[in-house]
């Protein structure tokens, strides 16, 4: 079994100073509700709301009503109320290798310039702004003066084409579009606002809801930067000369903060929608209880990019809600080396670091040698977000970068959930690498059969939340029927929310995500999860990462096929290769789970927040026209992997 027994327990020091304490379970377990209720009070709420949850029309929820808040008032003015304007909200880090430290108070102002410029440019609560920009503080401060405005933002991550974009602009009919003249890619300025030119279009294909562009300016070098009178305005000459005297309004519980899409691993990407008061809360909580937050003291910092609801919950609302210090870096890993984010956490005294595991394992790729090159000791707790972390990789996390001191929080979520579901508590739970432990307090899963009957410890089913959660998606923007098939169809009679995951408790009662249901394997009749293959793969020490998929075969059902790349600095392997990691799965896990099928590939494709996607792995497998790839990093990797297919 690749799932080990060993636990690492929080040390007594963590555990000492930890914000919350194992009864935690028992306070939310005992009324559920009244613990959302005291999550909901850490918040300012301008009116009291009256009810904590009306299930009545179910599945749609409204979590808190009557209550009424302003959520960019809860991230910033709050905490300049409070005396603590001079605190850094942002150490922003730019890739090139400028930086800006912005306080609380400069960040008040900073959202009220923008509210009142983009109320001049015609915004008005309820309406839609697309947000297309690189890591910079104006796409903080865009999302907040949104907030603050009522207005609903939808953020289209920067490294999508222009026509995903148009598609995200026209779903949501936005009124705004705000965006930067360029962004840094790998050490160089590349062109960002053409793409929204050309997704706008001119003419009768020009899109119709969008009236103004806001642009501002990052990287001052397009010589070739179109621009549209009467429709494109610069930041600096709009939100630049605004006042930053702004009343703000408090808005309904269930007033659509943002939309969002989904990053498209299994289908077509969906528009999240979420709201303010139950997202908020619950947001704002798991901040302070997952990542044990310490006002004034931690310094944070999430990698994920503000394109993906990670960056949302865990670089907006979350921290600066609690009113946090955080990191916020424009660039890749490797710009201008791979000594980056170390140097980074050096520089800032990073206490509080949380990445994917993709970034962990391309660490791993590079060699221990670089983290081992700085002082990591400020680091005092790590998380792991996006995809189910391979033990390997969280070993390696673990004594590479986190000195064997720092706890891991490896934290289950998705677009649709808003914040953090299943995940230990760092100075609570025994963690085991590789699993996400248990649900939060307050969270209700349940892991089933087709029938919905709870699977026995030790066998995988379905991961199901069997109870609302305040953070929970409100629908798909548009479209209640997609809302209502995607996700609660499946266990309608139970009225079940599908995950769509695989999960299992393990013996101990540890709780282990697997991926995708369509990620489990049916090889002759054995239940096999694709993440199981994967992590023992990578326990071999020239592989580096592994994708695996299941590729219908004649004789067993389905076949396992691999895919694998190196380890950076592997430039041989034996001719025995193939049936070496064959024989090394089989004794890892099962001879049963041994691949039909290894292909050393140089790259594998990723969705751009870095998850493998193996449903296009599988369409090459089966001999198929590759399915929807608008949300592939990289398209010609295929060519290199049918290339290098046996
Ligand atoms: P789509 O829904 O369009 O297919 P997606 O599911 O990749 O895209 P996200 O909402 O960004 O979009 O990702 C959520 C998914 O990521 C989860 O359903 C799960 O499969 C995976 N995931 C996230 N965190 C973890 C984790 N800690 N362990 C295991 N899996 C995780
Ligand atoms: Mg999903």
């Amino acid at each position: 079994m690749t799932e080990s027994s060993v636990v690492y327990l929080p040390s007594p020091e963590f555990v000492a100073q930890a914000n919350v304490g194992p009864e935690i379970y028992g306070r939310a377990d005992a009324d559920r509700l009244a613990w959302w209720a005291e999550q909901a009070r850490r918040l300012d709420w301008e009116t009291e709301f009256t009810d904590v949850l009306d299930w009545s029309n179910a599945p749609f929820a409204k979590w808190f009503p009557g209550g009424k808040l302003n959520v960019a008032v809860n991230c910033v003015d709050r905490h300049v109320d409070a005396g603590k304007g001079d605190r850094i909200a942002l150490h922003w880090v730019g890739e090139p290798g400028d930086s800006r430290d912005i306080t609380y108070a400069q960040l008040k102002d900073e959202v009220c310039k923008a509210a009142n410029a983009f109320t001049n440019l015609g915004v008005r609560a309820g309406d839609r702004v697309a947000i297309y920009m690189p890591m910079v503080p104006e796409a903080i401060i865009t999302m907040l003066a949104c907030a603050r405005l009522g207005a609903t933002h939808s953020v289209v991550f920067a490294g999508f084409s222009s026509a995903a974009l148009r598609s995200r602009i026209d779903d949501a009919e936005a009124k705004l579009v705000v965006t930067t003249d360029g962004q840094y890619r790998r050490g160089e300025p590349a062109p960002l606002k053409s793409a929204v030119d050309e997704a706008l279009g001119t003419g009768a294909d020009a899109a119709a809801s969008v009236a103004h562009v806001v642009v501002v300016k990052r990287t001052n070098h397009d010589p070739s930067l179109n621009w549209v009178a009467g429709r494109d305005v610069w930041w600096d000459d709009t939100v630049g000369e605004a006042s930053p005297e702004h009343e703000a309004e408090a808005f309904d519980s269930d007033h659509p903060l943002f939309l969002l899409y989904t990053s498209g691993t299994t289908g077509k990407p969906k528009g999240i929608v979420h709201g303010s008061g139950g997202y908020l809360t619950q947001t704002s909580s798991t901040f302070h209880n997952v990542f044990d937050h310490k006002e004034g003291r931690d310094v944070f910092w999430c990698g994920a990019d503000i394109g993906w609801v990670t960056g949302h919950t865990y670089i907006v609302y979350g921290p600066l809600s609690n009113g946090a210090t955080e990191i916020l870096y424009e660039g890749t890993p490797n710009t201008p080396n791979e000594h980056r984010h170390f140097q980074i956490i050096e520089k800032y005294g990073v206490t509080l670091y949380y990445m994917a595991p993709t970034l962990i394992r391309t660490f791993m790729k590079w060699g221990r040698a670089i983290p081992d090159a700085h002082d990591l000791s400020s680091l005092r707790l790590l998380g792991s977000v996006g995809e189910p972390i391979n033990p390997e990789a969280w070993r390696w996390y673990r004594d590479a970068i986190g000195g064997n001191r720092c706890p891991i929080v490896d934290t289950w979520w998705q677009t649709e959930t808003g914040s953090c579901m299943i995940s230990p508590l760092p100075g609570v739970t025994a963690t085991k690498p590789g699993a996400a432990m248990a649900p939060m307090p307050g969270i209700s899963v349940r892991i089933v059969d087709d029938n919905g009957h709870d699977v026995p410890r030790g066998e995988q089913g379905y991961l199901v939340v069997d109870e609302p959660w305040p953070s929970m998606l409100m629908g798909v923007w548009g479209d209640d029927d997609r809302y209502r098939d995607t996700y609660w169809s499946r266990f309608a009679e139970q009225g079940w929310y599908f995950a769509g995951d695989g999960a299992r408790y393990d013996e101990d009662g540890a709780l282990w995500v697997l991926g995708r249901v369509d990620d489990v394997m049916n090889v002759s009749g054995h239940r096999i999860s694709t993440s199981e293959v994967e992590s023992a793969l990578v326990t071999h020490p020239d592989v580096a990462e592994a994708a695996v998929i299941g590729a219908s075969d004649e004789t067993t059902g389905q076949g396992i096929v691999a895919f694998v790349i190196l380890r950076e600095g592997i430039t041989s392997i034996p001719d025995s290769f193939e049936q070496d990691l064959r024989n090394h799965v089989a004794v890892e896990i099962s001879p049963i789970a041994k691949p039909r099928e290894v292909n050393v590939v140089p790259e594998l494709p990723k969705t751009r927040s870095g998850k493998i996607m193996r449903r296009l792995l599988k369409d090459v497998a089966e001999g198929r026209e590759l399915g929807d790839t608008s949300t592939l990093v990289d398209p010609t990797v295929f060519e290199n992997i049918r290339s290098r297919r046996r």
